[in-house]
Parts: structure tokens; sequence; C-alpha cells
């Protein structure tokens, strides 16, 4: 197993991800960097994300480095707040279970280090050559504010004039997560009044740390009994963001996603809008009639973020609820998205019900089919050629995407378990769940 997954590094506390090797996390980031240089760092509330913390602390120091720490923030704030700095550190294991901790490690661009970076880290790890700083260059310590800069800059890119002339009752859901420091103070900014769901932030969760339709039943329940003009969901980092209509209904991140590309290429009258290769075609409407162009990456925010920089995009999201806006960071930002829908709201004097009557609808199906690692290379293989054979059309940016008459089926082996992920959609709810019915068949013969 390469010691990078796509989301940084991960593992259980106190076995993978204990004191010792965090320290060794630390001096290799502060090697790599280089002694001298500024680092930026913050930390979920994870029971364990302090001890950690104090590790990398230590590491960077050792190496040279100075650390700004901000304590208990969400990412997005790390993400922007790094381009102050050298680099930055965050201390999260995102949506896993409490158990679970790990490190994200950025640029002084907000952005996650690169593939080629993550390979010279792993051989400095493993050579353990770190940069040892002398008594007199050992780096220094500060602690550091950096929320009211991020609410500053969320700020400028959102009207809040009108924000607040909308008088918004938001039910915010922040799943005892570190979105729970920032949101109280982003929505006073907004002029919107909030109620926070599952506010107590000591790394025990209440709810499962995933924002997810079956997961957000208590958040459904307070909108409609509290009257709001809508819920939020986040993350434990806080970098993706769910939404509930006034009438309860779970939005995914393909819905909200698509509706403030909308605004944004009407906005701008063209523009580039990245995505991955699972989200709803819906995307594809919305573009196609705002004349914007639609690029699909691979699966992960990484691949997002990095393929929007590149190509100068106006905005990326994934389907899972992470939204990017290269004004604040190329990397998933929940709570400018929370700040970005609430405007929308405002300047349109729409609910989030009539919005999403706007977009088309899709049916998604999602499955899974057992297949051991090794087989996984051969399986793909097989079920490409088949369809092939039948002329079909195929996308194979990420896994196997063939398009049928009457939908698209997703074929993905995953990349942490012994399995394949197949996704359908389709105009018709029958279909989407046919699709699924064949995409899981083709898997199955060929295991
Ligand atoms: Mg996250």
């Amino acid at each position: 197993m390469p010691l990078f997954s796509t989301t940084g590094i991960r593992g259980i506390s106190n076995k993978d991800m204990n004191p010792e090797f965090c320290l060794d996390l630390g001096r290799t980031f502060g090697t790599l960097i280089g002694k001298g240089k500024r680092i930026l760092i913050g930390m979920d509330t994870r029971t364990s994300s302090e001890m950690l913390k104090n590790s990398v602390v230590s590491g960077l120091l050792s190496s040279g480095c100075s650390v700004y720490d901000t304590g208990v923030v969400p990412i997005p704030i790390i993400n922007y707040g790094s381009k102050k700095y050298d680099a930055g550190v965050m201390i999260t294991s995102s949506h896993n279970p409490p158990e679970w901790n790990g490190i994200k490690f950025l640029l002084g661009n907000g952005t996650e280090i690169s593939t080629n970076m993550e390979r010279k880290f792993e051989r400095i790890l493993k050579s353990k050559k770190f940069t040892k700083a002398p008594w007199k260059n050992i780096g220094k310590y500060h602690e550091k504010d950096s929320m009211q800069d991020y609410i500053n800059q969320v700020a400028k890119l959102v009207r809040i004039n009108r924000t607040r002339g909308a008088k918004l009752k938001v039910i915010a859901d922040v799943g005892n997560g570190a979105q729970g420091t920032l949101v109280p103070k982003l929505l006073n900014t907004l002029g919107c009044s909030g109620i926070i769901l599952h506010g107590t932030l000591n790394g025990h969760f209440e709810r499962v740390p995933e924002p997810r339709p079956d997961t957000l039943t208590k958040l459904v329940k307070e909108v409609k009994a509290q009257k709001a003009d809508l819920g939020v969901a986040y993350d434990v980092d806080g970098d993706r963001a769910i939404f509930v209509t006034e009438k309860g209904n779970v939005l995914m991140g393909d819905v909200t996603g698509s509706m403030l590309a909308r605004e944004l290429l009407k906005k701008n009258k063209k523009g580039t809008i990245v995505t991955t290769v699972a989200t709803s075609s819906l995307i594809d409407d919305v573009a196609g009639l705002q004349k914007g162009k639609v690029i699909r990456t691979v699966v992960g925010a990484k691949f997002v973020g990095d393929t929007m920089l590149k190509k100068k995009a106006l905005f990326g999201f994934e389907e899972n609820g992470g939204c990017i806006f290269p004004r604040m960071s190329y990397a998933r930002d929940g709570s400018l998205t929370m700040a970005k829908i609430l405007e929308l709201l405002a300047l349109s004097g729409k609910t989030l019900t009539e919005l999403r009557k706007e977009l088309p609808i899709y049916y998604q199906e999602k499955g899974r089919v057992m297949c051991p690692d090794t087989k996984k290379t051969k399986v793909t293989s097989a079920v490409k050629k088949k369809v092939k054979k039948q002329r079909m059309k195929i996308d194979q940016t990420d896994g196997l995407k063939i398009f049928l008459e009457d939908g698209w089926v997703l074929i993905r082996a995953s990349g942490t378990e012994p399995l394949f992920r197949v996704f359908t959609e389709s105009k018709n709810k029958k279909s989407a769940k046919e699709l699924l019915r064949w995409g899981m068949n083709q898997v199955k013969k060929a295991v």
C-alpha cells in the first residue's frame, strides 16, 4: 500500500497514526519544504487530533520550519490561509469514523502536494535523512487566528448586503466537526439566523460523519419543525456541504453544484466547469444552455482542483457535495458553498425547492460486486472487450463509463476494497434500475 491515498495519509489513531510516526511525518515535510519556511497548521475535532498535531509541530520545528497554529478550524480555512505561508498542514480524517485520523500536506497555493512530491516525501521518510536545524535555527511556534481572514474573503465573494436583507433561517448540522467553530460566525456575517445541530466538538460523533440522505434524518426533521429556509450538513473537516430544502428534501451535490455552476455561467456568459466522471449529466444540460464547457476527471477532489488550475476553470464540484471556487482556493470549500447557496436564495427570491424545479431530474442507482484485488484488471478488460464488440460508446477517464440509449453505467474498481462499484443514471427511474442490473451482471459474469 502506498503511504498516500487520494486524500492524504490516513489510519487508526494510536495504531497507524501514532505520535512517533507523526513526528517523522513532520520532520519529512519540514525537510521537503526547506528550513526557514513558514507553515500554517490546523486540525479537526477528533480526540487524537491535538496529540498528532503536537508531534507534527515538533517535527517541523526540528527541521527549522516555523509553525503558525490556528487550532480547530475547517480545512477550507487552511486551504485559503496557506496562500499567505509557504505551506499548510491539516490534521483530519474527513468523514471516517472517530477512531481514524490523518494528515493532509498542502503547498503555498492551498492545494495538496503533487504526486511527484509525494514520492519524494516517501523517499525522505524511508531514508530518515531529515534536516536537523542547529540550536540557533530551530523553528519558532506561534498561535495564529486565521478565521477572520477567511470570513473577510467570503464577504468579498458573496453579496452580503443581499443575504443580510433576505433574513434567511438556516439549520446547520456541523456533525460535531470543525465547521462548528466557523459556521456560527459566518452565518452572523451573512445576516442569517442559525441553529447549530451536533455542535459539541469533543471528537464524539452523534451522527454518521458522512453527510448522506440516510444520515441526515435529524436535520430534515429540524428544518421542517423550525420552518427554516434550508438545512446544511458538513463532514468532519468541512470541505463538503449537503443541503436540505425547506420541504425537507435532501439535495445531492450534483444538484447544488449544477445550481451554482448555472449562476456562475450566466454571470460570466461562458466558462469551464470541472467535475468527475461520476457526476450527473445534469451539469451537461445546464452548461449546454449557458454556453459552458464541462471537463470530466478521475474521481477525487484533488484531480478536479488540479484540472481547474490548469484549465483556468470557473468552478468545479463533486457529487458528494464538494464545491471548488478558484477565488478562494483550488480545494473543496463547504462553508463558501453554504454562503453561495444562501446568496442564490437571496438574489433570486426563490425557495430551494423552486430552484430545484428549474433543473431536469435524473435518477441514479448504486451497486457493488465483490471481486478480489488480483482479478480487477482482468475483469475490467473483459467487460471492456465485450462492450466494445457491441459498439457502445465508452469513456475510460476512470473505470468504464458506458453510454447506452437511456442513460449511462459507470463501472469502477474500488481503490481500497475488494469490489467493483457500479453507478447508473437515467431520466427514467425504471431504466436506472435496469441499467444497474445490466452493469452488475457484466461484472459478475467477468469475475
Ligand atoms: Mg472532507
